[in-house]
Order: C-alpha cells, then structure tokens, then sequence
C-alpha cells in the first residue's frame, strides 16, 4: 500500500507512522527525518535545507521532490510506502503523481490549540528517535524506551513553531482539496477521540487510521 500521513506539524503523524509502516510492512520515510540527517551529515542537501529547518520554513520543493524521488527508487519501497511529511505543497503532490502515485491520504486533523503544547514539550530521543511528551517522562532527560538521551527539536521552540503552523495552513492545507478531488482522503478527527485528560491517546488514534483505511 502507498499511503501518505497529512496534517500540520504536532498531529502525531511520526509516532502513528511508525506503528502504521510496521503494521502494513512497508517503508515509513518522513521527510524532515531525511533532512535532519543530512543536516548532521553535512550532505550537500542539508547545508542548502539548514537555513529553511532552523526558521521553520518549507525546503524548496525542488530540493525536496529530488530528495524523495531518489528514496523512492530504492529496493524497500518497491512493495509501497508510508510517506510523512511529503507532500506539503500541491506541486510537491503533483510532483508524487508522477513519480509513484499514492492509493490513499490519511489526515490526521488537530485543532491548532492543541498543537502548541504538543509541540512546545515535545522531545525527540537521540537514539532510538521515539517522540514524548515531557509530561509524560519520569525524568525530563532518558528514554523511557531505550535509556537514550532526549532533547528538544531546534524548530519546537514558540516562535518557530507559529511560522510553521502558517506554512502549514497557507501551503499544506489545499492539499486535503488536492486529494478529496480525487477521492483519496480519509479524514482522521482528533479532537472526537480525546479522552478524560482532554488530548487523544495514540493507541486510539492508530485504530482509528486503520478504520478509515479498510
Ligand atoms: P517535520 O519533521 O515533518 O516537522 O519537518 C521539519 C522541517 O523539515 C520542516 O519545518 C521543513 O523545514 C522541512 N521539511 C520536511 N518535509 C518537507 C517538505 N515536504 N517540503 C518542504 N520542507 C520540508
């Protein structure tokens, strides 16, 4: 199955991704992922992307089309995908048409006020990349998963993420247009699964993307 992950920045797309990817045995390749690494690995690609991740603003698309071109051309994503966070713009998603074209488009659909405590305490794990939020760490700097050491994304501080969110809702968003058009969304609602602490838990996010997927 080809699969994309939609929705603005804090849905939880990652950390739904990587059980949804294991769930169907197919590739989770996230994009900005891709870019941090090269980013660390100070590829060509990420000394060009640096500037637009540390000011929370999209790569350009043509750097980032040729980018998901090539890793779509390897061996593992023959049998399908699940790409998250690609596409973000329509000539990004046009660009996709062409290259191997999606069977469905998840969007995980959060209202914004939501977004802004996920993301401002979200931490990422160095080592095994698990996503938490710190309210739910024991102690603000281990893993629970691997004992590695957890940090706080760069782009995840206030005033990145409000420029973020714009480039979500001026850019990304036409895409659920894009891909209702061709009868390929599936709408994820959130904010309808919240539990008793008011936010949504991730296991029932997960039975509700499979749901909208059979
Ligand atoms: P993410 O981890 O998906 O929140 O992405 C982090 C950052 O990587 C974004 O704020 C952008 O700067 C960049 N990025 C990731 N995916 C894309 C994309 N499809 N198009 C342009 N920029 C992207």
């Amino acid at each position: 199955m080809k699969l994309i992950f939609l929705g603005p920045p804090g849905a939880g797309k990652g950390t739904q991704a990587a059980g949804v990817s294991a769930h169907l045995g197919v590739p989770h390749i996230s994009t900005g992922d891709m870019f941090r690494s090269a980013i660390k690995n100070q590829t060509p690609t990420g000394i060009e992307a640096k500037k637009y991740l540390d000011a929370g603003e999209l790569v350009p698309d043509s750097v980032t089309i040729a980018m998901v071109k090539e890793r779509l051309s390897m061996d593992d994503a023959k049998n399908g995908y699940l790409l998250d966070g690609f596409p973000r713009t329509v000539d990004q998603a046009i660009a996709l048409d062409a290259i191997d074209a999606p069977d469905a488009v998840v969007d995980i659909d959060v209202p914004d006020e939501r977004l802004l405590s996920r993301l401002t305490g979200r931490r990422v794990c160095g080592k095994c990349q698990g996503t938490f939020h710190i309210s739910k760490l024991a102690d603000e700097h281990t893993c629970p998963v691997c004992g590695g050491e957890v940090y706080q994304r760069a782009d995840d501080k206030p005033e990145t993420i409000a420029t973020r969110l714009k480039a979500y809702h001026d850019q990304t968003e036409p895409l659920i247009g894009y891909y209702s058009g061709l009868g390929k969304l599936r709408r994820v609602d959130v904010a309808s699964l919240a539990s008793v602490d008011g936010d949504s838990r991730p296991e029932d996010v997960f039975k509700a993307i499979l749901a909208s997927l059979e």
